[in-house]
């Protein structure tokens, strides 16, 4: 009978917050995107191509008009955007708490303890007089 329990993984490279952010293809990756910045992302990028077609307005008045309308639509849309499980960070501006980087850690798995693919976070390594 085995008594034995994995070690944590807290030190590992990979380790945040309890879940495991090591990923191993780009489909992966892409199923762990946070889904409210890609939504902001996608509106961003069609508010910019609308403004680029702004250009072809001769008359700069209605270039000015029709600018206004395509920020204030932006706008509109970005604040409709939202996530059931949004938590802002206290006072960093629209940041989600479970954000990492642009992936959602509460799509991530959590970390199961000390794996194969366990990595020495640098500064573990340098306090045990590794190479950092
Ligand atoms: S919970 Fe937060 S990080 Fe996760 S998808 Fe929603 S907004 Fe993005
Ligand atoms: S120890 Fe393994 S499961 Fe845990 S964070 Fe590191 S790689 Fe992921």
């Amino acid at each position: 009978m085995s008594n034995l329990q994995r070690m944590g993984g807290k030190s590992c490279t990979y380790y945040v917050r309890k879940r495991c952010t090591r990923t191993t293809s780009p489909e992966d990756s892409e199923a762990v995107r946070c889904t409210l910045l890609e939504a902001r992302r996608q509106v961003g990028a069609r508010t910019l191509d609308r403004l680029d077609r702004l250009k072809r307005l001769a008359d700069p008045l209605d270039r000015e008009v029709a600018r206004r309308h395509v920020i204030q639509k932006n706008l509109d849309a970005i604040t409709r955007l939202s996530c059931p499980r949004y938590v802002p960070q206290s006072g960093r501006g629209p940041l989600c708490v479970h954000q990492h980087l642009i992936y959602c850690l509460l799509l991530m798995p959590a970390c199961s303890g000390r794996c194969d693919h366990f990595l020495l976070r640098r500064e573990h390594r340098a306090a045990q007089g590794g190479v950092a």
